[in-house]
Order: structure tokens, then sequence, then C-alpha cells
């Protein structure tokens, strides 16, 4: 086993036993995010049957994946980080999902791109479920309308939702949030959860957990 191998096993084994715990049943989508990782710690992960992958930004995606995917069409990718809209045409024929849909600027350019290209990656709505200034995605108390618009004014077809909780605050609330915001708009698909926290994602509901440090080791070039 290499030691993604070793540290993907873990993981699972962790959200096992968090399910377990919580009563529920899963299933918890692992997304490895490769972020600033060199691609021998990609072909290591791929040799560990990895193929759902998370990156923050569309340049570096760019650069890495379109040779990996021609030689593994069965990868998925997903768009984890905030996207301009100068950026959508980029983001719609690279990535699988984009998890970080979070205004009408950018929902308008997803979906002028899915038409023009003919492709639709499926879509998260990101929530700021801390409303931090600083942060991307849309405010909590105006989830619902945007999620709305993106539905019947686009006709943009949205699975889940996703938060990045504040990094000083308990994530549980957050998640709890993200959870009340999703079921009432109907979206099956939960994405929370990071190295730090992806075992309480998994507890309060994540479909999807997106956990870096933990499975690559730490970044940085390394
Ligand atoms: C980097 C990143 C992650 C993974 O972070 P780790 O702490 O390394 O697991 C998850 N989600 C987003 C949006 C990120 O940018």
């Amino acid at each position: 086993m290499n030691a993604f191998a070793e540290n993907l096993a873990a993981v699972e084994a962790a959200i096992a036993a968090a399910l377990k715990e919580a009563g529920r049943a899963g299933p918890v989508e692992i997304i490895a995010v490769s972020k600033t990782q060199r691609e021998e710690k990609l072909r290591e992960a791929l040799a560990a049957g990895q193929r759902v992958f998370g990156e923050n930004r569309v340049q570096e995606a760019k650069a890495k994946w379109p040779a990996l995917k021609d030689r593994h069409p069965d990868i998925v990718l997903h768009l984890i980080g905030p996207l301009q809209s100068n950026k959508a045409a980029d983001a719609v024929a690279l990535f699988d999902v984009i998890q970080s849909v979070d205004r009408a600027k950018i929902a308008r350019a997803i979906a002028e791109e899915s038409r023009r290209q003919n492709r639709r990656p499926r879509l998260f709505v990101q929530v700021n479920t801390g409303a931090e200034p600083q942060k991307a995605g849309i405010e909590p108390d105006k989830a619902d309308k945007f999620v709305k618009y993106c539905r019947d004014e686009l006709g943009l077809g949205i699975e889940g939702l996703m938060c990045i909780p504040p990094a000083d605050e308990p994530p549980a609330p957050h998640f709890a949030l993200l959870e009340k915001i999703a079921r009432r708009n109907g979206l099956p698909a939960l994405s929370m959860g990071m190295s730090a926290d992806y075992e309480i994602g998994a507890q309060l509901g994540a479909s999807h957990v997106r956990v870096g440090t933990a499975l690559f080791g730490a970044r940085g070039g390394g």
C-alpha cells in the first residue's frame, strides 16, 4: 500500500465509525483535495484507486488534470474554490462538478457556457454560513431565493450545498445550518467537512467531504 492508500483507508474507517455513532447510513463520498500537490502525489492517489478529486483554482487544475483525465476517463473533478466569470468557460470545460456557485453573475455565466459547450457540470451552491465578509458564498438568508433563481430563471440543476465554516468556530452549527437550508430547498447533496472536521460533517449528513492534507500530507510544493 502506498501512503495515500493507507491514509485513505484511515479516513474511510473514521467515516464509517462516525456514521455508526450517529446512526446514519451514508454513503459519504471522499473528494481528495489535490491543490498544490505534485503530479507524483496524484499518481499515487490514482494508483490507490481514488478517482474523485477537488481543486480550488481553475488555472492550476487546467495545468494538472487534462492529461490525467485522458488516461483515466472515470476521474471526477470538483471545483471547490471561488470562480470568476472570466474563468467560467474553462471551468465548465474541465470540471465535472462546480461547488462554488454563489452569485447571479456566476450562475448566468455557467448557464451560458453550459449551453454553448453542451456540457452540464453538476452544481452546488456555496453558502457563507458564517456570513464572513472575506469569504465566498451566498449569505444564508439569501440562499433560498438564489437556489430558486438558478433553477427557475436559469434552468440550472442544483444538486446540493457546500460550506466552509469560519476557521475559529466549531463547525457543527454551520453544518447543521447548511443541512437545514438544503432540506427546505429539496437539495439532496451536502459538501461539508475537511481534514479537521470531516467526521463531524459525516455525522451531520454530509454526502461529500473534501479532504486534502489528511490524504496527501502537507501542502506547499511537498
Ligand atoms: C483546501 C480545501 C479543502 C481541504 O482542506 P484540508 O484541510 O487539507 O483537508 C477543502 N475544501 C476547500 C474549499 C479547500 O479549499
